[in-house]
């Protein structure tokens, strides 16, 4: 079983105890995030983990004595302020200071309050001071004057009923249904004529399909045959949103809430364009093996699959765009194109969020603008950027600097996948670092930035075939993954992101001509379904073995064209 927190390491520790709702909870942490986890996220704890790996002792036993020495009978001496932060709790949900500086989750709109210096110095020191959200999007979305909460109504209704049924009076309760019935027509009812080409009805065609594949690639692959070399793989943007007067997920002891907040919302976004009459998904009405399909599509994230209250995935024809209901925070908007598609996404954005602020009020807040759990989208809500591959920058070890870079620039760049600290496979994810801006302003910055980095890339490749030392080490590189390819008998899956990103790189190099894109792509989109089938059974060695195996034969023959022999 993997590690709840990183999903990276091997869990070791497996802690298991009931919540405020008394629902019980486990937790399985690797010997790092454990460590981290008793340290409380403090840099100690990274000093510490340090020494570990020098002194080589990341050995889980060894890890796991040291563990038991801490928790046991003496506890790890904290420093004093942490000791406070462990014991502050926000009134509104309980949640410690020393819990939010690990997940930097917001628990309840309480805790805006409770947290603020704490929320300020996350998002750059500055003192927070008013967050225009009127102005913070592409649109003319106007705020309500009078302070008018639609949904008010209807939580009213709700509780009614609900009291209505629990009191056993029927007749009261359906004449109440018929009245909120009513009223959610209404609000799906009455748009405005839209445009019908939104974003998810687009058809796309992709170029890099192989003829016998049955399982589309994933969205964020290319799908366009540019005759170069493709380092700019696609576009991203996402707009998170909460409402108000409803409990902030996971709804604490107002579970039911989640389900009125599903059939308040459901109806607009079966009706919006822009998900291009999209698919409804209810988990909980799902079996395992439906819900791991979806996993298997990367469409929604391991946890969104099994939670205790209601949630909905949305997910347009064209499966570029997806909205979930209820997963971080109650809506989730995402969508995937190409990189040119940034603008237009953004644009589609804006009206999307102008369109639906008509019919509900979003939770917000004069200083910190649109309330998201996270923190680091609070403000605008949004959050955008691009997919880009960079193999030989980072075979030249350039990535650090062109981080920092990045990081100056009011950008993050981060690795798609990583193993601890080290990259793994070539694609890197640059996007917007906070929600404390005009997304608008920071469209045209990143895509040159991105451009940037794309010539970056390039011109590296141009030295390395003109410098003799640098060729020979990577012509060595990509020789030795084609040699393992070939050899290969178990495949893992770090080793395979590794792999794929070097062929990548040979074929655009033009050192294996008997390999083409397309079957990349493919075994990239194969790969990512490993952790769905795997699903429950990450303990079970004998499994991943079989799983290794598997993966080594499919490459071999698909990749290399070599047949069986065993
Ligand atoms: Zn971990
Ligand atoms: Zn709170």
């Amino acid at each position: 079983m993997l590690c709840d927190h990183c999903h990276n390491e091997e869990a070791i520790v497996h802690i298991r105890g009931l919540d405020q709702s008394g629902n019980v909870r486990s937790l399985s942490l690797c010997a790092a995030c454990a460590l981290q986890e008793i340290m409380m996220g403090t840099e100690q704890a990274d000093e510490l983990l340090a020494t570990f790996r020098e002194a080589a002792l990341l050995n889980p036993d060894d890890i796991m004595k040291i563990l038991q020495a801490a928790m046991g009978g003496k506890h790890p001496a904290l420093p004093p302020e942490l000791v406070e932060a462990q014991k502050e709790c926000c009134p509104g949900c309980g949640q410690s200071r020393a819990d939010f500086h690990r997940t930097h989750l917001l628990g309840c709109g309480k805790c805006l309050e409770f947290l603020q210096q704490d929320i300020c110095d996350h998002l750059g020191g500055k003192e927070l001071n008013f967050f225009d959200t009127l102005h913070s999007l592409d649109s003319t979305s106007r705020k309500y004057t009078a302070k008018v909460i639609p949904q008010e109504s209807i939580r009213n209704l709700n509780a009614r009923i609900s009291t209505a049924v629990a009191a056993e009076q029927y007749e009261q309760a359906s004449l109440l249904k018929e009245q909120l019935d009513d009223m959610l027509a209404q609000l799906s009812g009455k748009s405005d004529p839209v445009p019908r080409k939104g974003w998810g009805s687009m058809v796309v065609r992709d170029e890099f399909a192989l003829p016998e594949q049955t399982v589309a690639n994933l969205p964020w692959l290319p799908k366009k045959k540019t005759g170069g070399p493709l380092v700019q793989l696609a576009s991203f943007v996402s707009l998170n949103r909460n409402l108000q007067i409803y409990e902030l997920p996971p709804f604490g002891k107002n579970l039911s809430q989640s389900e009125e907040l599903c059939q308040l919302l459901s109806p607009l976004l079966s009706a919006e364009p822009l998900l291009g009459s999209p698919s409804e998904f209810d988990p909980h009405k799902m079996s395992k093996k439906e819900r791991l399909e979806l996993l298997e599509r990367t469409l929604c994230p391991p946890d969104f699959l099994f939670r205790n209250h209601s949630c909905r995935l949305f997910l347009s024809r064209n499966e570029r765009v997806t909205c979930l209901l209820n997963n971080i925070d109650h809506l989730s908007l995402h969508a995937w194109g190409s990189p040119q598609d940034l603008p237009l996404m953004f644009h589609q954005f804006g009206q999307f969020h102008e369109r639906l602020s008509n019919k509900i009020s979003f939770l917000d807040d004069l200083k910190i603008g649109y309330v998201t759990r996270n923190i680091f989208q609070c403000g605008s809500g949004m959050k955008f950027g691009l997919l880009l591959h960079l193999p030989c920058l980072i075979f030249m070890d350039r990535l650090p600097g062109i981080t920092n870079a990045c990081s100056d620039l009011g950008f993050l760049l981060r690795p798609l996948h990583r193993n601890g600290r080290n990259v793994l496979g070539g694609v890197v994810i640059l996007e917007t670092a906070n929600g404390q801006c005009v997304p608008g302003d920071k469209i045209a910055p990143l895509l040159s930035l991105a451009e940037k980095i794309n010539e970056h890339e390039l011109s590296s490749r141009d030295q390395v075939r003109q410098d003799f030392s640098q060729r020979a080490l990577l012509t060595d590189m990509i020789g030795r993954a084609v040699g393992n390819l070939r050899g290969m008998r178990l495949l893992e899956q770090n080793e395979a992101q590794h792999l794929l990103s070097m062929l990548w790189l040979g074929c655009e190099l033009e050192m294996l001509p008997w390999l083409s894109l397309g079957q990349i792509m493919q075994k990239i989109t194969e790969l990512a379904a490993v952790p769905a089938i795997m699903y429950g059974q990450e303990n079970d060695s004998e499994r991943k073995l079989q799983m290794q195996y598997f993966l080594a034969r499919r490459f071999r023959h698909d990749l290399a064209g070599l047949r069986d022999e065993d």
